[in-house]
């Protein structure tokens, strides 16, 4: 692979775990004890009490639990790209991790932080 193309799709990772970051920090906090994990915020039940405080507290509940997952996608997509980082520093970047053969272009492109080829994907 070309330089100057490893060097955009570097430059679209970075940007890309800035991003992951960014939104995962808006709901998430890092696990210091695990590297690479993050926990969902739990809602705090601060308002007081009374019927209304209770239905907020259950509407923080169902806002907690329904972002879960989308904490455990961003998770695993920064993942992604930080296993990316490592493959481009080991200079085995852009390989399938399946057939090991080299993934084509565009593939990379639209999904710098590919783990499969298209072919394998599937
Ligand atoms: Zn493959």
């Amino acid at each position: 692979m070309k330089k100057e193309i490893l060097e955009k799709l570097k430059a679209k990772l970075e940007k890309e775990k800035e991003n992951l970051e960014k939104e995962l920090k808006s709901f998430a906090k890092k696990n210091p004890k695990l590297k690479g994990d993050w926990n969902t915020k739990y809602p705090e039940f601060n308002r007081g009490v009374g019927s209304q405080g209770l239905e907020d507290a259950a509407d923080e509940v169902e806002e907690y639990l329904n972002l879960l997952p989308i904490e455990a996608n961003l998770e695993l997509r920064l993942q992604l790209v930080n296993s990316a980082f490592e493959k481009m520093k080991k200079g085995k970047y852009g390989r399938c991790e399946k057939c090991k053969k080299q993934m084509s272009l565009e593939r990379l492109k639209a999904y710098p932080e590919a783990q499969f080829c298209i072919k394998c994907k599937k």
